[in-house]
């Protein structure tokens, strides 16, 4: 037995796996088309500049980060956001606005592995560029609860905030950039003993604090009821209140879309990354207490990057936490499977021929395997029935003098003769079953 396994926090999909975050990835491909987003694909490596600009403290810890053989400091991606937003400052900057990327694939973060967190996992991604307007944060609400819904997914729930409400106050209250980001680090881990103590050590008046401590405990599915106790709040922070009312307006539009969205909003509500800058959200589902999506408005990163400044609203959606969660709710993904037919030489003389018939059938889209192993014909087809397999063709001298082969259907335990150019019409309608 060998000693080699996959690194600590590294996974091998077997197909049965690979299926279903194939069919995952393909929904999020469909919920692109379905809301033009046009895919694009990004490298895994990027320079460790980019990714580690506003990926937070917690996420730029994490990062696999090596120099290469020239010297370059490079990272592998731990999120998408950053590689589309260097796109929209550079390639596409004179591209007709709103930009609408998708995009899918790996990512890597020196997480602790825990269920639900691997140091490699998989997202779909959503950047929506150019537009600043509430209706551009309701559709990625919107596409992200339809990718839920179009896999099966049960009671999942948004929760949703609003950075510009903390942040506008921390700001007022004169907390420089650095320390409000250090502060939501502390918030979006919970920690709010801590941040509140850092918010006081900052130097924040009573009322600050007072302020603050209220928001961290408002929340609730009464959309309207707490977004009128957060505007209460935060009435003396004028630039709070107009967060508030920016939130307001985006769950208005998402209420008035005609699809029924679980909802709560928290007004403590803060995210690891740093380059949010309004609206944020994340995903559940009751049987997971870790998200299975989160995103958010970013107005500031293209220009950071030295684009124009490009306003953005973007999703990202863990794959193969979406996986876990159909997963724990016993949901039966519903893809078509198609069952291939087995070809099997019945001696060693009948390769070729195996193979060219194999490769007519192949010609039709009927998924062929061919027996490789050189086994008895009875040997073959025993291993066909343990895997479950209807349709076997065995190739045999006498048949083939007459252009022919045997089918032979495994559940029924029939045989006939068949003639060769009939296959494929005999073959197809079974493949759809
Ligand atoms: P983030 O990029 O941190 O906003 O995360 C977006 C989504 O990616 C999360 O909601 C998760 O579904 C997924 N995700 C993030 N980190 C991990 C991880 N270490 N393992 C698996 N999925 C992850």
């Amino acid at each position: 037995m060998s000693a080699f396994k996959p690194v600590r926090g590294m996974r091998d999909f077997l197909p049965e796996e690979a299926k279903i975050m194939k069919y995952i990835e393909n929904q999020a491909r469909k919920t692109a088309e379905l809301y033009g987003y046009k895919e694009i694909i990004t490298p895994v490596v990027e320079s460790y500049e980019l990714v580690a600009a506003k990926a937070g403290e917690e996420v730029r810890l994490r990062m696999y980060a090596f120099e290469d053989l020239s010297g370059r400091k490079v990272a592998l991606r731990p999120e998408f956001t950053a590689s589309v937003a260097r796109l929209a400052a550079t390639t596409l900057r004179n591209e007709p606005k709103p930009l609408r990327l998708f995009c899918v694939g790996s990512l890597y973060r020196y997480d602790e592995p825990q269920k639900g967190r691997f140091r490699e996992f998989w997202q779909s991604n959503f950047e929506l560029m150019g537009s600043n307007k509430p209706e551009a944060d309701a559709e990625i609400l919107l596409l992200t609860n339809r990718l839920m819904k179009s896999v099966g997914l049960k009671n999942h729930k948004f929760k949703i905030g609003h950075v510009s409400v903390l942040r506008s106050i921390l700001s007022r209250e004169g907390l420089t950039e650095e320390i409000q980001n250090q502060v939501m680090q502390r918030m979006d881990k919970k920690l709010h003993d801590e941040a509140l103590r850092m918010v006081q050590d900052a130097g924040a008046s009573e009322k600050g604090i007072q302020t603050i401590k209220k928001l961290v405990n408002l929340r609730g599915e009464d959309i309207s009821k707490v977004l009128e106790d957060m505007t209460n709040t935060v009435k003396d922070y004028a630039e709070a209140v107009e967060a508030v009312k920016n939130l307001g307006e985006i769950l208005s539009l998402v209420a008035k879309s005609g699809e029924k969205l679980g909802i709560i909003v928290d007004a403590g509500f803060a995210r690891g990354l740093e380059y949010y800058t309004g609206m944020i959200f994340e995903v559940y589902v009751p049987e997971l207490d870790i998200a299975l999506a989160g995103g958010g408005r970013y107005n500031k990163l293209v220009e950071l990057f030295g684009g124009e400044p490009t306003p953005a609203v973007g999703v990202a959606h863990g794959i193969d936490r979406i996986m876990l969660a159909l997963q724990e709710q016993k949901v039966k993904t519903c893809m078509k499977e198609t069952q291939p037919v087995m070809v099997i030489p019945v001696s060693e003389s009948l390769n070729a021929e195996a193979l060219r018939i194999a490769e007519t059938l192949r010609m039709e889209n009927i998924p062929v395997e061919l027996e490789v192993m050189g086994r008895k014909v009875s040997k073959a087809l025993e291993d066909a029935d343990r895997r479950g397999i209807n349709h076997v063709i065995i190739i045999g001298e006498k048949e083939l003098k007459e252009d022919a082969v045997v089918l032979r259907n495994m559940q029924k335990k029939e045989q006939t003769t068949i003639k060769i150019r009939e296959l494929a019409t005999i073959l197809k309608p079974s493949q759809a079953s």
